[in-house]
């Protein structure tokens, strides 16, 4: 199979079956054997019923949808974890990445070997105050920090080769952070190209202004993790470490000090080094604990089940394809 398509959706009823007919139109024309892989991210309105009735229609079209709302970075991920095509291409519901893309795209993975192609939005057709000039800040900053050089990493239009979507884990809200994922993970021929980009034709944006204090934090975490390796809380735990051993020693000190050498002089608690000391030690302990605590999250989440499936369509014609 050429070309999975993956499309994580919260209530985008309005959208899907003319998303659904422009992709297939654009990927028929190119002689693509595809799949289309909707992935309902706990909607609450039609939308489930909507995909159920194309991929009757379409026997390319899959669907899983989630119990509830798990956000899309784990849309994302169970797309990843389903593909089966060669080149995984994901999209925004909404109607406001262009199908006519993907050709393209498909050719730079496949042909210019790129590990991941992603999306520039150079020209947007969102709010400027909300999103344009936030969004600038975000990807300066995600630039700064990550290494990589994308002018657009929240572009929902990504292409990858599928050995990476295979090994990289997109967990909490990470979505925005993909091409760092990837990055870190040793893939490192990554592209960008400019796509079209419309206006959002139905609904409304899913992310609020939440999304800004979410990218913020997801970008320190990301900034961290890049810089400080698989083990990032071993840094917390190591500054605990020097912390206490600095303010043990101030203590050691004082001790030597108040029994040989000066017994007569200030009392231990009267005495500047008394603070540090117990400053140094307490605090020292409490980063401590902070680098075992992240330990202990980071090892305990690895088998963690992160999202449930109500129901599944399009198996059927996995198992017709696997006998013939
Ligand atoms: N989306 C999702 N789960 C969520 C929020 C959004 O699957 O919890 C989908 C949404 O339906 C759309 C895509 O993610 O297909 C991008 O969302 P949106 O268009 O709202 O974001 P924006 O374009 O404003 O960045
Ligand atoms: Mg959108």
């Amino acid at each position: 199979m050429d070309l999975s398509i993956i499309i994580p959706l919260l209530n985008e009823e309005e959208s899907l079956k003319e998303l659904h007919d422009w992709i297939v139109t654009v990927l028929r024309s190119n002689h693509f054997t595809y799949e289309i892989l909707f992935i309902d991210d706990g909607s609450t309105d039609d939308s489930w019923k909507i995909i159920t009735g194309l991929s009757e229609s379409n026997p390319n079209v899959k669907g899983l949808r989630f119990r509830t709302n798990f956000g899309k970075s784990q849309a994302l991920h169970a797309g990843f974890k389903a593909a089966e095509g060669n080149v995984v291409i994901t999209m925004d519901a909404d109607l406001q990445d262009d199908p006519e893309e993907i050709p393209e795209l498909y050719r730079l993975i496949k042909e210019d070997k790129f590990d991941l192609v992603s999306g520039w939005k150079k020209k947007r057709f969102d709010s400027v105050l909300f999103k344009n000039m936030p969004s600038k800040l975000f990807n300066w900053a995600a630039r700064r920090t990550s290494g990589v050089k994308l002018h657009d990493f929240n572009c929902g239009l990504k292409a990858f080769d599928k050995k990476v979507i295979k090994t990289i884990e997109v967990s909490g809200e990470m979505h925005r952070y993909i091409p760092v994922l990837a990055k870190n993970a040793g893939y490192s021929n990554i592209g960008e190209k400019i796509v079209k980009h419309q206006a959002r034709k139905y609904g409304k944006t899913k992310f609020g202004m939440e999304r800004f204090i979410n990218g913020f934090l997801d970008l320190l975490t990301i900034w961290f993790v890049s810089k400080f390796g698989r083990q990032p809380m071993h840094l917390f735990g190591a500054l605990g470490v020097l912390m206490f051993i600095i303010g043990f020693g101030f203590a050691i000190y004082l001790g030597v000090d108040k029994l040989f050498i000066n017994p007569y002089g200030r009392l231990i608690t009267d005495r500047p080094q008394f603070f540090i000391a117990l400053t140094a030690m307490i605090l020292g302990t409490q980063l401590f604990l902070a680098g075992f605590l992240g330990e202990i999250l980071i090892r305990s989440r690895k088998n963690e089940t992160r999202y449930t499936i109500s129901e599944e369509i399009g198996s059927e014609t996995k198992v017709k394809q696997y006998s013939s």
